[in-house]
């Protein structure tokens, strides 16, 4: 059959992201979907949990996305980002909006890449400041940061990165604040004082002559949705600029309204030095990325020719189409309120989900506007993660029952035992009614 085709010319020509080839388990091929459903070729339906890689935030099926590009593409589908077009212009200004006028846009067309940009101008700044020795980021452990070779080196998670080693010389880590595993008898706030901490001894240690930046994401997500108290991230800020190092936050998945504010670092009383944005930017449909730089950093690239010449190409960075669907894309979140939505939703899930707090292997629930991760243990005094049969059971229930999660967690350790979900900020009641009843059901079926 037609189906039985696709499957088998997918195997002889496609090597897929991340899944380890399995002869028993071929890849869903999706072949339609409309606002948080999706449909694949032989006609199940799902309702997509994880908005593809957490991306997909106006959901599915947006005929004014693929007629904003569709118009572009017609009008003039290509101007490299050495000269300047409409759209670009018009999506920097609306960025910048959100952002009280403060930075500069720098557009690609990946999170990766808008990390890799990140980075360069970071060194190049301090090298203009005299300051050439200040070449080191510090990142954390757990986090993702993207896959190419800088990226992946300020990456903290060992299984994503031994096999490509040697990586970009330069790259620290530190250890997140993962409140739920505080040692006992310490306050969540004096945990996370103590964690944000950890930088500044780092920088200490490295001769802070030597550092560059910090990068984080507001809220790590990939590594298992472990979310800061305030007094971190302020912490953070404050260490920064004692020690002229610049705050990078990684926004690829907390941007866009994911956890209730139009930025993650919206949650918290910090200043960006530097913004990275991808994902949710156009919502997935078409690729684009964004690097925010103050206007303070940029103001050093003005001194002379010289220096404002930063050597970054990127053929497709800033694409019309793209950045004509990212506007639209813009327009929806506002239309609709989704941000204010997110938010929401995040407090309906957190009062709808309290009753599996006294499940035998729910050890926490993280909620920050519609990102979620219910971190899954052996055993709630020990706190020892849930085995990986354990978890990949109640993926695979739900997924049977037509709901798709995620999990994630501390792939350093080699466990993954944080169940995650990041629906479509668009999802109706009745989505979410579907997403929290399977949830309940499986995890009572999985006692
Ligand atoms: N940063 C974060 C926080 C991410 O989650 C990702 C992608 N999962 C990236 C960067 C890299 O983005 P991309 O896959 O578009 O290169």
């Amino acid at each position: 059959t037609q189906t039985d085709s696709l499957v088998e010319r997918d195997r002889q020509n496609i090597w897929h992201h991340i899944s380890p080839y399995s002869e028993a388990k071929p890849p869903t091929i999706f072949t339609e979907a409309k606002g948080a459903w999706m449909t694949d070729h032989q006609g199940n339906r799902v309702l997509d949990g994880m908005s593809g890689l957490w991306c997909v935030n106006v959901g599915y099926g947006r005929e004014e996305l693929a007629k904003a590009a569709y118009d572009q593409m017609v009008q003039m589908p290509y101007t490299p980002m050495t000269q300047s077009h409409q759209p670009a212009i018009e999506l920097a200004a609306k960025l910048n909006e959100y952002l009280e006028d403060d930075y500069m846009i720098f557009y690609s067309n990946s999170g990766s890449d808008a990390n890799e940009v990140a980075f360069k101008i970071a060194r190049q700044y301090h090298q203009q400041n005299g300051e050439a020795s200040r070449f080191k980021f510090i990142s954390r452990y757990r986090a993702y940061h993207g896959s190419s070779m800088g990226a992946l080196s300020a990456t903290g998670q060992a299984l994503r990165k031994y096999k490509y080693e040697p990586l970009v010389p330069g790259f620290l880590h530190v250890a997140p604040p993962d409140s739920y595993r505080r040692p006992a008898g310490m306050s969540v706030e004096e945990f996370n004082i103590q964690k944000a901490q950890e930088f500044e001894e780092k920088i200490i240690w490295e001769q802070k002559e030597t550092i560059a930046g910090i990068i984080m994401e507001p809220i790590i997500t990939g590594g298992g949705v472990i979310i800061p108290h305030p007094v971190y991230m302020e912490r953070v800020q404050e260490i920064c600029k004692k020690y002229g190092v610049l705050l990078i936050i990684d926004e690829v998945i907390c941007g866009f309204g994911r956890t209730g504010k139009m930025f993650g670092h919206m949650n918290y009383n910090i200043k960006p030095d530097i913004i990275s944005m991808a994902k949710g930017l156009t919502s997935a449909y078409l690729p684009l990325s964004v690097t925010a730089v103050r206007k303070e950093i940029f103001e050093t690239f003005k001194k002379s020719e010289e220096n404002s010449h930063f050597r970054h190409v990127n053929t497709f960075g800033g694409n019309p189409a793209a950045c004509a669907l990212a506007l639209k894309n813009l327009e929806i979140l506002e239309r609709e309120n989704l941000v204010a939505r997110s938010a929401e939703l995040g407090e309906r899930l957190e009062q709808d989900l309290a009753e599996l707090k006294d499940h035998p292997y729910v050890g926490d629930i993280r909620i920050k506007g519609f990102l979620m991760g219910i971190e899954m243990v052996e055993d709630k005094d020990t706190k020892e993660p849930a085995t990986n049969e354990r978890v990949g059971k109640i993926i695979a229930e739900c997924r049977e029952k037509g709901l798709i999660i995620g999990k994630n967690g501390d792939t350093v350790a080699g466990y993954n035992n944080i169940l995650t979900l990041s629906p479509p900020l668009s999802c109706t009641d009745e989505d979410v009614d579907f997403i929290v009843s399977t949830i309940k059901e499986v995890l009572r079926n999985n006692k």
